[in-house]
């Protein structure tokens, strides 16, 4: 542990020692990345935007009356979004910390707008999401889980509509879904919501940057904006296919009114009367004008062109996968992500795949299995990857042969049994350190170099359990000691 240093030093060897622990993060640039970072390849952009926040950091978004710039960058920045996404004048909106804080809004906002409720619930494709999750969790919303096409890995339109009853509150769709990037069918989720009198928000964090692009590029994507019928929010990263710095999105709703109920005031107590539009009170002006230099030095024309670029290499990489023996793509992906996984009979094991790539500089994410999703590996294909596709196929290649010789990732039956019969609810935090322990995760130990064996681990163990285990990992990873 390094405390508060008793006397202050100097500012270059701070840094000095700040770019010595950020050496060993993964990369955000050079497009190495395929997951948590987008790169859109263009230097300039990222040291105006380093400007822009530095110059309104210490703003705050608390009071738009004492910081007007803010207030002001916020309405144009959702603007843009409404633009993009099919806003009519009615359209509002509110600038929040990330896609996760939107959805959350999105959900609070549809609960907080019909409090005679009980039991209120949302219907949700078994693909949306996690925020959606994590909403439920966090403001008492049942989820109502609809599952996908097992093929297509899109949400049904008829089961979801089948689904609303009338503690709905909100019905939510993807376009596209994290996992396998594929729209959900905007269209007739919207208008049964509509025909209920219930909202639909799409979830557009990942897609709404980059789609209208697509779509002007010619992609076969339909509307998922709000000149479909019956959307009544959407939420867009800034801080994915806009490419700004971390801590931006945008949540927009049809009009005011629908918004109102996601805002908060308190008067009760003797300071400030506390007004919020999202979950934060103090905000930093600081992710705000970063995406706000960005989008106006980017322009339409400039996303276009970055939407062309990151079009392009998802197209050769995706065509190149098709030719590696085993490897295929999950479903029919719309946007700019791929979910790659193996054949049945492939005789390789995907995570050590993961892990071969990452010895070779790349880092692609595993995901789990999940009902008719099998384990794959997630890409998020940016406009960096442009021009370097071949390079990523031939590393990609040649860890699918390091993997098939390496052979079969196993976990002892036992284990296996063992982890079935568990009750994570029961489990205490010393027996759970115990098998982490076990599979390598140990306190203060960091991450073993293959992770393949702790993610067979993982996979083998049920979703409740894993979620558990996960947690005190993550508990133990955040001592002041570690
Ligand atoms: C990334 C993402 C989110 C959550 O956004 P964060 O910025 O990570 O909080 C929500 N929905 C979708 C579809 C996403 O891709």
């Amino acid at each position: 542990m390094t405390a508060l240093p008793q006397h202050g030093q100097n500012a270059s060897a701070v840094l000095a020692e700040l770019r010595q622990r950020r050496a060993a993060d993964l990369p955000t640039h050079g497009g190495r990345t395929l997951a948590y970072v987008y790169d859109s390849g263009l230097a300039e952009i990222d040291e105006l935007a380093a400007a822009a926040h530095a110059s309104a950091a210490s703003a705050n978004g608390l009071d738009p009356t004492a910081f007007p710039s803010l207030a002001a960058m916020e309405n144009d920045l959702v603007a843009a979004a409404a633009g993009l996404l099919g806003g009519t004048p009615s359209t509002v909106g509110s600038v929040t910390s990330g896609g996760t804080e939107s959805c959350l809004l999105a959900v609070l906002a549809a609960r907080n707008s019909r409090p005679e409720l009980d039991r209120p619930a949302m219907v949700l494709p078994a693909t949306a999401h996690a925020a959606f999750h994590k909403a439920a969790h966090y403001f008492g919303v049942r989820v109502i889980t609809v599952p996908v096409d097992p093929r297509t890995f899109r949400a049904d339109s008829a089961a979801m509509a089948a689904a609303i009853d009338a503690d709905t509150v909100l019905v939510v769709a993807s376009a596209p879904s994290y996992a396998h990037g594929v729209v959900d069918p905007i269209a007739p989720i919207a208008a049964a919501a509509a025909q209920r009198g219930v909202r639909m928000h799409v979830d557009a964090c990942i897609g709404g940057w980059v789609l209208p692009y697509l779509r002007r590029l010619g992609a076969g994507v339909p509307d998922f904006g709000f000149g479909v019928e019956g959307v009544t929010s959407i939420s867009v990263d800034l801080h994915k296919y806009a490419y700004c710095p971390k801590g931006v999105s945008v949540l927009l709703h049809a009009d005011a009114g629908l918004r109102r109920s996601q805002y908060f005031a308190s008067a009760d107590w003797p300071g400030y009367t506390m007004l919020n539009t999202t979950l934060q009170s103090t905000r930093s002006g600081g992710p705000l004008a970063a995406a706000w230099a960005v989008l106006r030095n980017v322009g339409d024309d400039g996303y276009l062109s970055l939407a062309e670029r990151t079009a392009t290499a998802t197209a050769v990489i995706r065509d190149g996968i098709g030719q590696v023996p085993g490897l295929r793509i999950l479903g029919d992906p719309d946007a700019t992500l791929l979910a790659v996984t193996a054949a049945e009979d492939a005789g390789f094991d995907l995570f050590t795949v993961a892990d071969e790539m990452r010895t070779r500089g790349w880092y692609v994410q595993p995901q789990f299995a999940h009902a008719a999703s099998p384990v794959n590996l997630h890409l998020t294909v940016t406009a960096a990857n442009r021009g370097n596709e071949q390079r990523f196929l031939d590393d990609l290649r040649d860890a699918v042969g390091a993997a098939r010789s390496r052979g079969p990732v196993t976990v002892d039956d036992e284990l296996v049994a063992l982890l079935a019969e568990l009750d994570p609810e029961q489990l205490t935090g010393e027996q759970f350190a115990t098998l982490l322990a076990g599979a390598g995760l140990g306190a203060g130990g960091g991450l073993p170099e293959r992770m393949a064996e702790i993610n067979a681990l993982l996979e083998a163990a049920p979703a409740a359990l894993r979620e558990r285990l996960l947690l005190e990992f993550l508990g133990l990873l955040y001592r002041p000691e570690a």
